[in-house]
């Protein structure tokens, strides 16, 4: 309800494939292996930006690639790693694999970076395999492909200051007075029983989120009307601005009606800090009301504005800002879970049998470890050899009765089983 939402897609780059390359130097036929490793292909990360307020670009623009990594080259260089990719957000959204929901960070420090799909790792050149007894590798390895990751992200809407007064107050027009004229009111898709949010610029570098709440009468602690909803809004803002029909026969009252309302519901409604607005100043009678209540207009330090001709709606912004200012920053997010490829989950597997007789093996690691093995080099192939071996997936596969000659698929890879 109290949402923006967006779904997108990262992805972290590819790694550059590892260089299999030998030094030439005259005279000697051949010279050890120097191939360097591939870039790590770069990252994509979240990042914190105050200054935003919705997720609307996200309409727009719902995929993000991070750069790939370059090659290694010959006399050992390590290819150029891709640059990070940072994706700007603003503080306050959540972000959630959006095939598991699982919550994959919440970002709400200014500045917070959040890790949102790892670049693959380079592939290793052939100078780093070389050894006391094979010094001359013919072997190499491809840059890992980068993760992939659909994401929902949600903005938790949390309006910094809600307006809240009887029916008629004129909770609506200050909202629109406060807002109309900035361009940059994000269109949030919302449903009927939304509070009416707008976003008022203090100054060149803040804006807060201003929430007209509706629907507070008599009762709707007691659920009359639509008030639980209205109330359980109440509680998300941070300072209230009561607003008092200045129109009123007895402002007093009607301050009170809301007052006790908030206190039923509890929750701490009656103690959020409020800047308390005599309305429709504008107005002879209103003002003669003003002068009326000098007592309850002390007590409150209660403003007189009038939104229809702008007086005092500024000020009365003003003091809701520093109150909000004043307060203790909302608690610590829970620490973000690192992302890790090599995960304990990653080393599971399944072993199924396809229509045609041959086993299919799904295996993350060994997925992976086959996308980053070169096939047309004897030592890489080896080396996958021996991460399937040590994978315990052999043993499973002779259980269920794999013979030589049968075919082994490991994600969409195929393989022989020529085991002795
Ligand atoms: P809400 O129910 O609290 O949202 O109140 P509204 O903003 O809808 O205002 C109720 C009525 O009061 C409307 O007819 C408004 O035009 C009128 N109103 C609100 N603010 C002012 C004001 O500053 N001056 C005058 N003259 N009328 C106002
Ligand atoms: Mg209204």
């Amino acid at each position: 309800m109290f949402y923006d939402q967006a779904s997108i897609s990262v992805r972290g780059g590819t790694g550059g494939d590892g260089s299999m390359n030998f030094r030439r130097e005259s005279m000697v036929p051949m010279g050890g292996p120097d191939g360097g490793n591939g870039g790590r292909g770069g990252d994509v990360i979240f990042i914190v930006n105050k200054k935003l307020n919705t997720l609307n670009p996200f309409q727009y623009k719902r995929k993000f690639e991070a750069p790939d990594g370059k090659r290694g080259a010959k006399q050992r260089q390590t290819g150029r790693s891709g640059k990070p990719l940072y994706i700007e957000v603003p503080p306050g959204t959540v972000v959630r694999d959006a095939i598991t929901s699982d919550l994959i960070g919440d970002l709400t420090h200014e500045q917070h970076l959040l890790l949102a799909a790892k670049g693959g790792k380079g592939g290793r050149g052939n100078a780093t395999y070389a050894t006391a007894h094979n010094q001359a590798p013919r072997m190499a390895e491809n840059g890992a492909p980068g993760e992939y990751r659909e994401l929902a992200l949600e903005l938790k809407l949390i309006a910094d200051i809600g307006f809240v007064g009887l029916p008629n107050a004129g909770k609506s027009t200050l909202l629109a007075s406060l807002t109309a004229a900035k361009p940059k009111i994000a269109n949030y898709p919302f449903t009927t029983l939304q509070p009416n949010l707008g976003v008022a610029q203090i100054d060149s570098s803040r804006v807060v989120v201003l929430a007209d709440i509706p629907g507070l009468i008599e009762g709707a602690s007691q659920g009359t009307g639509l008030g639980h909803e209205f109330l359980r809004h109440i509680e998300r803002t941070r300072v209230l601005i009561h607003l008092v029909d200045g129109m009123s026969d007895d402002p007093i009252r009607d301050y009170n009606t809301i007052q006790a309302e908030l206190a039923a519901f509890g929750h701490g409604l009656a103690d959020k800090p409020q800047v308390v607005a005599l309305t429709k100043m504008d107005l002879p009678d209103a003002g003669a009301s003003f002068e009326l209540h000098p007592e309850f207009v002390a007590q409150h330090s209660a403003f007189a504005i009038s939104a229809a001709t702008g007086k005092g709606v500024r000020e009365l912004l003003l003091r809701a800002v520093d109150v909000l200012d004043s307060l203790p920053p909302l608690e610590e997010p829970e620490l973000l879970p690192e992302l890790t490829l090599e995960d304990e989950a990653l080393k599971q597997f399944e072993i199924t049998r396809n229509d045609d007789g041959s086993y299919q093996v799904a295996s993350p690691m060994l997925e992976r470890r086959a996308q980053i093995t070169r096939w047309d080099l004897d030592e890489a192939v080896q080396k996958f050899q021996r991460a399937l071996e040590n994978s315990g997936i052999g043993p499973e596969l002779q259980r269920k009765g794999v013979k030589p000659g049968d075919m082994v698929h490991i994600g969409i890879y195929e393989l022989e089983w020529a085991e002795g």
